[in-house]
């Protein structure tokens, strides 16, 4: 049975202003002893205000409970599964936490000499030599500071690469399974997109592509494991023909947690990647807090990758800024070292065995979702799965309903929903990523909701049309909200 009590979220919540009542305060001071100064004259009047309208007045007791009690209206893993596909939103470990928060590390400051900042560039140096060895390649730059970042930099890389042997060439072909920053990231990199279709096995089409690989094309831009959750299976072929022609082979690696510690994309000819350490590596996603996108090449790139470059000489470490075919810096300092810590951490805890049982349980799990699911929901691409699995509302739809409303009623039985219409050549997708950090009791009851969801469809279209019912607010206009937010209480 699915338990649809939810005791983690009281949401009828009452404002700050509603608790207050005039004269209450959070403090208790003993009576002065010493002469009272006008506050104005000790702050600058500038600093003080005769009257703030409307100020809530409220004991200590009350603040308190009241942003206790907001703080669980925000749905995390702390609370539960975020299935939430191609985002990999995962449970971290505690013990990177704790480390990134040793005093040494956490109060490290970039402008701290060289000298006294030997540990600091040792980690990195160490994260950088781990990344290098499970993608298999060459060097890596711990500099971009979210995925789309790292794949700029890499876009910027090529372009650098190319122009030195003479022309940047035009043209990056994107597949239409990419992830959305692809081809935003090959505009801002200066580059005309070339969309190519995916075939029916929801893989890049390789004799398409063999047609329209030419001396223009700078790049391939491939997502692999694909959004579908796809492998790639032709990806050394892709690579091979994409050589021939002196284009290059770059790969969106965010997905990594679907490769780990069973297959190297160096080996299988990529030639430039980046990876998402707020996803596979430990940093809490989604919180809008600090990421890092590395960008791990292949020998040809490592001349162009972004200054200063870590050097050892003798047993010290150093920054190299000299590099005369950098292209610059990508950011201020060094990246986001605190990401970096995490990732160290969580690399070493694992050790290689470690990693690839995280990449096997990442599958097990989504197919185990997928095995369970099939029955009720139409499932486009039959490709084996990676790390996820999407869906598509074809049979649901026939009673009018859709993937957004399904995802609704999902929060009713305590889920965040899934990724909704995504990625765009599955109508109606419900695309999900378990993760390997859900037990599978959790899995169960993620698998419970959603049959349970199917059935609704079935009995009762309108209960899931008109969902979510358990929640202090329901529909809400969307398009409103984000173009005309209220952000300032009247009082009524
Ligand atoms: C998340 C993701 C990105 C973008 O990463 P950000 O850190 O959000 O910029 C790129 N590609 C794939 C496949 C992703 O899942």
């Amino acid at each position: 049975m699915i338990d649809r009590v939810r005791p983690h979220l009281v949401i009828n919540e009452r404002l700050i202003f509603e608790h207050s009542s005039p004269g209450k305060v959070a403090y208790q001071l003993p009576v002065l002893d010493v002469p009272a100064v006008d506050p104005a004259e000790a702050l600058g009047t500038e600093s003080v205000r005769a009257e703030i309208e409307d100020f809530p007045e409220v004991s200590e007791v009350e603040v308190v409970r009241h942003y206790a009690r907001l703080s669980t209206w925000n749905y995390s893993l702390n609370t539960g599964m975020y299935p939430l596909g191609s985002c990999t939103m995962k449970y971290n470990p505690r013990v990177n936490e704790l480390v990134a928060r040793i005093e040494e590390l956490a109060w490290a400051h970039p402008y701290q000499p060289e000298a006294l900042a030997q540990g600091s560039m040792e980690i990195m140096s160490r994260l950088e030599t781990a990344l290098a060895e499970i993608t298999g390649m060459d060097a890596v730059t711990l500099e971009p500071a979210a995925g789309a970042h790292g794949e700029l930099t890499a876009i910027l890389l090529i372009r650098a690469a190319l122009a030195r042997r003479g022309n940047p060439r035009k043209k990056i072909l994107i597949p239409d399974s990419a992830h959305g920053t692809n081809p935003a990231s090959a505009a801002i990199g200066g580059y005309a997109v070339e969309n190519i279709k995916s075939n029916d096995a929801g893989m890049l089409d390789v004799a398409a592509l063999e047609q329209i690989v030419n001396e223009d094309v700078a790049a391939l831009m491939v997502t692999n494991p694909n959004t579908l959750g796809v492998f790639e299976e032709h990806i050394i072929r892709v690579a091979e023909i994409l050589h021939a022609k002196g284009a290059f082979l770059y790969m969106d690696g965010a997905n990594m947690n679907a490769l780990m510690g069973i297959a190297r994309p160096g080996d299988f000819g990529v030639d430039a990647l980046h990876l998402n350490l707020h996803k596979t590596f430990s940093t809490p996603h989604g919180g809008g807090g600090p990421g890092a996108g590395p960008v791990a090449v292949k020998k040809t790139l490592e001349p162009f990758l972004p200054v200063p470059r870590l050097k050892q000489s003798g047993k010290k470490w150093a920054y190299d800024y000299k590099r005369k075919h950098s292209i610059g810096r990508l950011r201020a300092f060094y990246g986001n070292f605190g990401v970096m810590v995490r990732a160290l951490a969580y690399i070493l805890a694992h050790g290689g065995p470690g990693l690839r049982k995280v990449t096997l349980d990442a599958v097990l799990n989504a197919n185990y979702i997928r095995k369970h699911l099939e029955p009720f929901y139409e499932l486009p691409y039959q490709s084996p799965s990676m790390h996820e699995v999407v869906f598509s509302d074809h049979r649901q739809a026939q009673k009018g309903v859709h993937t957004g409303e399904i995802a609704k009623r999902l929060i009713d039985y305590g889920f965040h929903p899934y990724t909704v219409s995504f990625p765009l050549i599955v109508h109606g997708a419900l695309m999900i990523e378990p993760t390997e950090t859900e037990t599978k009791r959790e899995l169960d009851r993620f698998i419970q909701a959603m049959t349970a969801i199917a059935e609704e469809v079935d009995r009762d279209p309108q209960l899931v049309k008109t969902a979510p019912h358990a929640t202090g607010t329901s529909r809400v206009d969307e398009v409103a909200a984000a173009r005309k937010p209220v952000l300032r209480w009247k009082p009524a």
